[in-house]
């Protein structure tokens, strides 16, 4: 094992889209590798083809594409020297059929005739037994048609007849299985609770269990790393390699804890409610009519959503929160893997955006910008949109907030926030406005410090606290009451365009009637 090159697979099945707790799986592959100089591939595992689900393997390639996450050997990244890399392909290579006959042959694996409904009728007899968990193992296997039941003459003549069977993994009865998890530990569970699992089917195609322990075989791969949900066929797998002969060649495993629900019950569904995606990009399942929208149709930057990702069940062991992939790389281990779910936060999501949001350049937003003006129909000049982004950009989680807060500076306000106007307009501020407006026309240079200067001034000789009239300006520029920081906001509107709002808000809000405030048009 030391001296075997790093090699961690990514082996998802193409039998719907990838949800976020795949591509966490496919990251953690990828910093280990990364970080140990190693390979990251993509195997894609559709033996199951009643399963087989049109365009999920493309959308595997594009949500790793999009992640920054690609392998360097595999499906749709160019193969590599151990092609091909989809098991309906390898199955020609006889390699399944190599592996399973090598287990029959040393006697730890059967053949099974029985039919679908013979199954059926004796999951009934065990549960009318009150067997707990209904399985076809070390027990039951006994009073069904297998070769371990039927004469040799008979085994023989049913496999020359083509008669339709199963090749299952010969389980003993109470052995110790033990087995090392890099997260987890050391594993032991008894093959009592362990059914003979199905390795090759009717069809001649290889289930899971037998494909990848033959690909990781054959295709060298060091560490396989994948969600929880597989621990418990864990044990099936140690045995086969044993069976093999095969154990120096198995990967070290690596189950990666549940992703939680936020309030901690129970699993994260892909159905989840909270707002925020469960999968990278845009999915929509042809089979089922469900669609799901993805982060990146979300206005997710994949940075941030590749590092809340990554603090999904790993820790740095210190407080940073913020990694680059490249820093992720160098931090990772499995030593900082929890064994326990981890919690799922989607306001914590949003955070993440917020900071590779504001770590962007305004040039940059900028170009995330205009196509949300151009779908308004807004000319703008390059370095006005900057402006407004460095503007903006301090309250937004997301690009396509800027123009929810900030369309007043492409668009003069119409409206005018009637709370403020009800509270703060009357003849005395109304007068100050008008006031301020003629100062202003004399400014010669309209930066945001003369403006606040001389607004001040203006406020004080009228002997009005600026604080009662700041958000009513505010109002009749932009027409809200919130918005970024208002001189600069003033500054950036220009002298122009700042004295014909003040302008037209005056003459929208006038007549004013005190107390009942005006009405926005
Ligand atoms: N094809 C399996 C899946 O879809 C891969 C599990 C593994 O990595 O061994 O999750």
């Amino acid at each position: 094992m030391e001296n075997r090159r790093v090699r961690l697979r990514f082996a998802p099945s193409p039998t719907g889209g990838l949800h976020m707790g795949g591509i966490r799986t496919a990251l953690f592959s990828y910093l280990f590798a990364k970080k140990h100089g190693g390979d990251f591939i993509l195997r894609i595992e559709d033996t199951d083809q009643t399963r087989y689900v049109n365009g999920a393997e493309e959308y595997i390639i594009n949500s790793l594409k999009w992640c920054g996450i690609e392998p360097n050997e595999g499906v749709g990244f160019g193969d590599g020297p151990y092609a091909p890399y989809r098991q309906s392909e390898r199955k020609e290579l006889g390699i399944y059929a190599k592996y399973a006959k090598q287990l029959i042959d040393s006697g730890h694996a059967y053949y099974a005739f029985d039919t679908s409904e013979e199954l059926d009728a004796m999951r009934k007899r065990l549960e009318a037994a009150k067997v707990a968990a209904p399985q076809y193992n070390s027990v039951s296997r006994q009073n069904m048609r297998n070769s371990l039941t039927l004469s040799e003459d008979e085994v023989k003549k049913l496999l020359a007849e083509n008669t339709p069977h199963v090749i299952r993994l010969k389980v003993p009865r109470n052995e110790e299985v033990r087995f090392h998890d890099i997260i987890r530990g050391w594993i032991v569970v008894n093959s009592t609770q362990v059914d003979d699992k199905v390795l090759l089917k009717s069809d001649g195609m290889p289930t899971y269990h037998l494909a990848h322990i033959v690909d990781d075989i054959e295709m060298e791969v060091s560490h396989a790393v994948r969600g929880e949900e597989w621990l418990p066929s864990a044990p099936s797998h140690i045995l086969i390699y044993k069976y093999l002969g095969l154990e120096e060649k198995m990967p070290l495993l690596a189950h990666l804890p549940l992703i939680l629900k936020t309030d901690g019950n129970g699993k994260l569904s892909k159905r989840d409610k909270s707002g925020i995606p469960m999968f990278p990009l845009n999915w929509h399942d042809e089979r089922t009519g469900e669609s799901y929208v993805g982060y990146r149709e979300s206005g997710f930057f994949p940075e941030a959503f590749i590092n809340m990702l990554a603090l999904l069940g790993w820790n740095p062991g210190t407080t940073q929160e913020i990694f680059s992939l490249e820093e992720l790389v160098q931090a990772f281990s499995f030593e900082r893997v929890n064994k326990s779910g981890a919690k799922f936060d989607p306001e914590k999501t949003k955070w993440f955006n917020q900071q590779y949001l504001r770590m962007k350049s305004d040039k940059e937003l900028a170009e995330l910008f205009f196509p949300i003006l151009k779908d308004k129909n807004i000319v703008a000049e390059q370095k006005f949109v900057e402006e407004v982004c460095r503007l903006v950009k301090e309250k937004a989680h997301f690009v396509s907030e800027f123009w929810v807060g900030g369309s007043y500076f492409f668009i003069a306000p119409t409206t005018f926030d009637a709370d403020v106007i009800k509270k703060r307009w009357n003849e005395q501020t109304a007068n100050f406005i008008k006031t301020v407006t003629e100062t202003f026309k004399g400014l010669n240079t309209f930066t945001a410090l003369e403006t606040e200067a001389a607004f001040k001034a203006t406020a004080e000789a009228q002997g009005i606290g600026a604080g009662q009239v700041m958000q009513l300006f505010r109002v009749c520029l932009s027409g809200v009451g919130g918005g970024p920081m208002l001189f600069e906001m003033v500054e950036l509107l220009g002298k122009d365009e700042v004295v014909k709002r003040l302008e037209t808000a005056a003459s929208y809000l006038n007549p004013f009637s005190n107390g009942e405030g005006v009405k926005p048009s």
